[in-house]
């Protein structure tokens, strides 16, 4: 009777597995008869929009694609190919807005983690906002509100959810509209980090699905192991299902500064003055010994090279008169640098926002003139490149190769970064795309996350984010190598953020004093290499 049951399980499913591909050898035949079957797609269409990334540089089929309707679902399909005597390899794909195929499985399943957002929300949210935890014992939460997420989640919904009780996580993305699980995974970075730290800083617990199918619930307190892991873990450990974050009072308003320098060591002596100031007017300790001034919220900044248009698709700030005014600068400088800053304020405190401002700017040393302001809504600021993404759209210029170079420089050694590569390898460049430039604080990021940063109290991001053509990516992907071939004949220090690495030494090089414990946190909470394929770390035996 257990044939004939498994018969005509089989028989129903029919129409929907396979209907126009027959069941992929490469996966086992027993996944069908699990109840998560019907949510197994192997039509073409579901595998070839899982084949393709944000990057669009690489394109990797899986046999299947996987629609859960709930964690349990996620656990199942990750319990049966642990068990399974034919393992599978397993990518829990976000939003998709990796550039490498970081969320790939060839041959494997990719499990579509948006789908828990469409489907669950119902019965029961997906994202939930704790006020006042004090007495809940809230894993660690410390007393202050929390929000808890589901791991598909964008952060832009999570924003709107959490603003309806006028708060709102601390640190963000420069771009909202990617998953609460696939920032963690990486770190989650923009100009807030240097206050708050990355992301993955501000989460207070997670609900993980591991690479052997247990859901285990982790903090700093429970499973501290697998919640250092999975942060910043590459999708390597586990699929993070539900993350706890931090929540403070949301401000109202963002007074939003962009400052011009022609010179490269003025320009980060200044945002390296900027992040040593608190958002109080206190004084950090040991920090800045004369700071006393009530710092921005958000520092960041970026490269404008002589040719590159200085409206770019990162926003409209500028008028007209200003972008040619910046272009005769930048041609005449070679490149111009701009430093972004932003103060929030709430519509009480809107008078003292002009004069902390006015008093800031006194000890900022850009070119006298080019300043630009604009004043815009807390979440208008935060989703920013959201309004880029649509104009880009309108004009076919989002889904486009992406061969973007992501990375982390030490202090010490931006300058030498700037000659050999901004004023060096990248001079004559007539690209399109932003060049991002900012410093982080260190003791802002938790050491004993899998994340890897350089081992400097402060150090740079830089992010050369290139938008090219199906025909001369390969030019950008080159130019990304030399950069990096730079940085390694130069002794720069340099670590990869958002990593895209091509063999284990390489790897190895990349995690340097972490490495040892990702590969025993791999073989602890992954032992059969199923977890997130793409990223080509356990490409060979672990
Ligand atoms: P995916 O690309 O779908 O997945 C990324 C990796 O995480 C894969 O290995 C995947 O298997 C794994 N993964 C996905 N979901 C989970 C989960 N729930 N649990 C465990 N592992 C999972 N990054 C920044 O830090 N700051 C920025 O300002 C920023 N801006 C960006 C702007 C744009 C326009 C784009 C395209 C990317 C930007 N990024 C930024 C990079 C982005 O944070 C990463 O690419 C991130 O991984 C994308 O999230 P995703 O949901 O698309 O993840």
């Amino acid at each position: 009777s257990t044939l004939l049951m498994v018969l005509f399980v089989l028989d129903g499913l029919k129409p929907i597995i396979g209907k126009r591909k027959p069941w992929p050898n490469i996966l086992p035949q027993e996944l069908l008869s699990l109840d998560i079957a019907t949510r197994i797609l192997v039509d073409s269409e579901s595998a070839a929009a899982a084949s393709l990334d944000f990057g669009r540089l690489s394109h990797v089929s899986p046999a299947a694609v996987f629609r859960p309707s709930s964690d349990h679902d996620v656990a199942a399909l990750l319990g049966f190919a642990y068990e399974s005597p034919q393992p599978f390899t397993v990518a829990p794909r976000g939003q998709g807005h990796s550039v490498r195929g970081q969320a790939s499985a060839p041959k494997g399943i990719v499990v579509d983690m948006r789908s828990l957002s469409r489907e669950t929300m119902v019965e029961e949210p997906r994202i939930r906002v704790t006020e006042d935890p004090v007495g809940d014992g809230g894993a660690g939460a410390g007393g202050t509100a929390y929000v808890d997420a589901g791991g598909e989640q964008l952060w832009v919904d999570v924003l709107h959810e959490t603003l309806k009780y006028g708060l709102a996580p601390t640190s963000w993305t420069d771009y909202l509209h990617l998953t609460v699980g696939g920032t963690l995974s990486n770190a989650g970075i923009s100009g807030q980090a240097f206050r708050y730290g990355p992301q993955i800083s501000n989460v207070y617990e997670l609900d993980v699905v591991t690479g052997k199918g247990e859901m285990v619930t982790c903090s700093r307190d429970v499973n501290p192991d697998l919640f250092y892991a999975v942060l910043g873990g590459l999708g390597q450990f586990g699929i993070i299902v539900r993350a706890r974050i931090k929540l403070l009072p949301a401000p109202q308003r963002a007074r939003w500064l962009r400052l011009i320098y022609t010179d490269f060591a003025t320009f980060t002596k200044d945002q390296e003055y900027l992040i040593s100031l608190d958002g109080e007017g206190h004084r950090v300790p040991g920090k800045n010994k004369s700071a006393s001034k009530k710092g921005f919220d958000y520092v960041e900044g970026s490269v404008l090279l002589d040719g590159i248009p200085v409206t770019s698709w990162r926003s409209s700030f500028y008028s007209v008169a200003d972008a040619e005014r910046m272009s005769s600068l930048a041609s005449r400088h070679g490149a111009v640098y701009s430093l972004e800053g932003v103060m929030y304020y709430d519509h009480a405190s809107a008078h003292t926002v002009d004069q902390a401002v006015e008093q800031l700017l006194e000890d900022l040393s850009y070119v006298p003139g080019f300043v630009f302001t604009n004043d815009v809504s807390y979440v208008k600021f935060l989703d920013r490149v959201h309004e880029g993404e649509l104009k880009l759209r309108s004009q076919g210029l989002w889904d486009v190769p992406h061969p973007w170079l992501n990375a982390f420089i030490p202090k010490s050694q931006i300058l030498d970064f700037d000659a050999g590569v901004f004023r060096g390898i990248l001079r004559n460049n007539h690209s399109a795309g932003p060049i991002l430039v900012y410093p982080m604080n260190k003791d802002k990021w938790d050491e004993r996350m899998s994340a890897v940063i350089p081992d400097e109290d402060v150090f740079y991001t830089v992010g050369l984010l290139w938008s090219a053509t199906k025909d001369d990516w390969g030019h950008w992907d080159d130019q990304n190598e030399e950069v990096l071939r730079y940085c390694d004949q130069a002794g720069i220090g340099i670590k990869q953020y958002l990593p895209h690495h091509k063999s284990r030494s390489e790897w190895i090089k990349h995690f340097g004093p972490k490495w040892d414990v990702f590969l025993e946190r791999k073989k602890k909470y992954d032992p059969k290499r199923i977890l997130s394929p793409g990223q080509g770390i356990f490409t060979s035996s672990i």
